[in-house]
């Protein structure tokens, strides 16, 4: 069996590649448990040394992991080069942390007490087609630096950069076996890292109702199980913000990654007072998002990933559907949608409670300050939002008050790996980066020695 890969900016076979079965996967992971043994018995200043030739690697294929997710996922070359620079930087914030996982001495009666941070085994890593390298990243790299190994299920449309990361592993002389990247369906490569015993954690990333399925399946084994899921994010504009620069930055918080990106602030909520003039400063911001061939240096929005996920896209703006203003798109092959804007005929609408996953953007009037709070959170999901206000009580009283695990003021910034980042309520579960993201892939252990008078 064979997974075709499509180019989503022209709609060309890009490759054909095999699919893991059930019998490889259980191969994959035999494997990766006899190499962990090894790993994690390392002195840290080794594995430490690994994780930074690591880094180096793909510091040295940048370009070539930028190019390969150009093709396959269809993103703007500037952004897939930062992607590519974003896991260098991830494995090497990571390779600092075999060296300070300290565990911790409490004095106690009678002996000495000793708690370990041990690693888990095999980590699966589950993640979705959008952002596939980075996402994968996140996961692996404090995941090896903890000392375990790591088997990596790329989404079915998007896994060459995941098959050249492993790749790029081995070549940095990571044991054989240790970090393996497999290609291949949900419910079959997806299914056995919840179901197969050896994998003893599950980090999953994509959508609500699949994390929901994982996380179930999980409890089985009370396997531990981290959940980046959906996101539903909320830009609050306030009237007394630096309004032209909330208008001028409002498309990249949304249409970046054509959308397809879990902290999209997909609802743009203004107050009342200052919504006509805002609406009149984004129509113009909108239609600059330069909407094209994501292999052109100055592309700032590419295609959607593929033809089933532009039809979901487009069914929430149907031909007679009201449209405030769209961006461009290019006709002709490819997957592509232009930046769209809605009014939406009332705040239960579909298009203001689902996520849609693309350049489609609702923009919503507010009364006051409690109001917004009431909107923002208006909302199963809780994984990101902006505020934009000159008032820093307010911006912090709202910030409080926002039921949602990453949140930017006067700015749309969501990732940085040194912060945690996840999300509240049914957009996950535990958090990822940040210093504390290793000890998320350890079991606690505390041991007492008893020492004799
Ligand atoms: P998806 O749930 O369809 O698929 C995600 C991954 O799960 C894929 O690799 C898929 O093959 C696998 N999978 C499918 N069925 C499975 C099963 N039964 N068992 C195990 N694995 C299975 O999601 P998607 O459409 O690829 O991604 C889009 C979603 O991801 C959006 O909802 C988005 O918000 C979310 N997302 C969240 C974050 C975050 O950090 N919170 C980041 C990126 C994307």
């Amino acid at each position: 069996m064979t997974l075709t890969l499509i180019n989503p900016a022209d709609e060309t076979v890009l490759a054909e590649i095999a699919e893991y079965d059930l019998e490889g996967t259980d191969d994959a992971i035999a494997r990766a448990a006899q190499a962990q043994r090894g790993w994690a018995r390392l002195a840290p200043a080794d594995r430490a040394a690994a994780l930074r030739r690591f880094a180096a690697v793909v510091d040295a294929h940048r370009e070539e992991l930028a190019q390969l997710e150009v093709r396959n996922s269809g993103h703007p070359i500037g952004q897939a080069r930062w992607e590519a620079g974003h896991v260098r930087d991830v494995l090497e914030y990571y390779a600092a942390a075999p060296e300070r996982l300290f565990g911790r001495q409490i004095p106690v009666a009678g002996g000495l007490d000793v708690t370990f941070n041990e690693p888990l085994g095999v980590v699966g890593i589950i993640t979705p087609w959008n952002f596939p390298m980075t996402i994968a990243a996140w996961g692996f790299a404090p995941a090896l630096a903890a000392g375990n190994a790591v088997v990596l299920k790329p989404a079915e449309w998007t896994p060459l950069t995941s098959v050249r990361l492993a790749e790029l592993a081995l070549d940095a002389g990571l044991p054989e076996g240790l970090f393996t990247a497999l290609p291949g369906r949900g419910p079959v490569v997806g299914e056995r890292f919840v179901t197969h015993p050896l994998v003893r954690k599950v980090v999953f990333t994509g959508s609500t109702v699949t994390g929901k399925r994982v996380m179930a399946g999980c409890a089985d084994q009370v396997k531990r199980v981290t959940l980046e899921l959906g996101g539903k994010s909320a830009n609050i504009v306030f009237a007394d913000s630096d309004l032209e620069k909330a208008a001028a930055t409002a498309p990249y918080g949304v249409f970046e990654n054509a959308g397809q990106d879990c902290c999209a602030r997909s609802r743009i909520l203004v107050e009342r007072s200052v919504y006509d003039r805002f609406m009149e400063l984004l129509e113009p911001a909108v239609a600059g998002v330069r909407v094209g061939d994501p292999a052109d240096e100055s592309t700032e929005m590419g295609p959607l990933v593929s033809r089933a996920h532009l039809d979901k896209v487009a069914s929430y703006v149907p031909d007679d559907r009201a449209v405030a203003f769209r961006g461009q798109a290019p006709s002709g092959p490819g997957f592509w949608f232009a930046p769209t804007v809605l009014e939406p005929p009332s705040r239960a609408d579909r298009t203001v409670t689902d996520e849609i996953f693309g350049p489609v953007v609702t923009v919503l009037p507010f009364d006051d300050e409690a109001d917004a709070i009431t909107l923002a959170n208006a909302t199963d999901y809780g994984l990101s939002g902006s505020i934009w206000t000159r008032d820093l009580s307010r911006a912090l009283r709202v910030s409080r008050a926002i039921d949602s695990g990453n949140l930017s003021v006067n700015s749309h910034s969501s990732v940085r790996f040194s912060t945690p980042f996840g999300g509240f309520k049914q957009s996950g579960l535990g958090r990822e980066l940040g210093p504390d993201a290793p000890l998320a892939f350890t079991e606690t252990k505390n041991v007492f020695i008893a020492v004799d008078d």
